[in-house]
């Protein structure tokens, strides 16, 4: 199953275009995508019972986040060995974790609002949760996934690597740093969701390409670990990491700027377009 959240409102997203739940369900289930994952399995049941409704067309920019009011947002640094590599850091022994503040997330085809010269791009498979988890083993842990899907985890690198102290979340979560979607997929819909093609494209050129299964921290065990020291929320979103690629490590370095298109895509899983503007003051 895949849905998206269409012009604010949630639908399940078929060949034909996208069916608005709150109607088709007859107002059992909320037209606030924000809301449904605290219904989750309830929502998955009647949605794959089969939906007779009829599906409307929409354009990329209706779209917004599939979650767009998560109350965590858990960000993992450093989770693909090429991009330790490039980054000229030890490998973490255990999933180093940051958060975005949540009013950073938008929709995939929302402008990059840039505040400075230094914003990076991140190519991510984000994970939105379906369940409240606490000290989930990593065995079961996709039970508690609601659905994948594309992200940016859009980085100032100035603020996050000043000293004394780094502030990863500060520099991650300016306004629109963590575009997400379009659909969120659930993992029947994708061969292995642990092994997906992961790449993106600046103005077209390639800068990071990927598959998942090189996270050094698979999705299961970031659930697991960060279940064991934090309730997770239905509807929490973590990024899981970025390869490498990324414009802060390259020689020379090559930071966003306005103008630039970013594509982000996750063959299976679906593909966001995001330009990039001059924050207006
Ligand atoms: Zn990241």
């Amino acid at each position: 199953m895949r849905i998206a959240n269409v012009r604010d409102r949630l639908c399940i997203v078929t060949s034909d275009g996208a069916i608005d739940v709150h109607i088709a369900s007859k107002g059992r289930f909320p037209a606030d995508a924000a809301e449904v994952y605290d219904h989750w399995s309830e929502f998955r049941e009647w949605a794959e019972a089969g939906v007779d409704a009829e599906a409307t067309a929409y354009v990329p920019e209706d779209v917004g986040s599939p979650s767009p009011q998560p109350r965590q947002v858990f960000g993992i640094g450093a989770n693909y060995a090429d991009h330790i590599e490039e980054a000229g850091i030890e490998a973490p022994k255990k999933p180093a974790i940051f958060t975005k503040f949540s009013t950073c997330i938008c929709g995939p085809a929302t402008d990059i609002e840039l505040s400075t010269d230094r914003a990076d791009w991140e190519v991510e498979l984000v994970v939105v949760l379906g369940t409240r988890s606490e000290r989930i083993s990593a065995d079961n842990a996709w039970a508690h996934v609601a659905g994948i899907t594309v992200g940016q985890d859009i980085s100032e690198r100035r603020v996050q690597f000043q000293k004394p102290i780094m502030q990863l979340d500060l520099g991650k979560s300016f306004p629109t740093f963590g575009p997400m979607g379009p659909d969120l997929v659930t993992i029947d819909e994708v061969d292995d969701p642990d092994d997906l093609p992961i790449t993106c494209l600046l103005n077209g050129e390639v800068m990071q390409s990927s598959r998942t299964s090189n996270l050094i921290f698979d999705v299961p065990t970031l659930i697991s670990y960060i279940s064991h020291h934090v309730t997770m929320l239905p509807g929490d979103v973590v990024f899981t990491g970025t390869p490498s690629g990324v414009g802060s490590t390259r020689d020379p370095k090559r930071y966003l700027q306005p103008g630039d298109e970013i594509e982000s895509h996750i063959i299976g899983v679906g593909s966001m377009h995001n330009r990039c503007v001059a924050r207006a003051d």
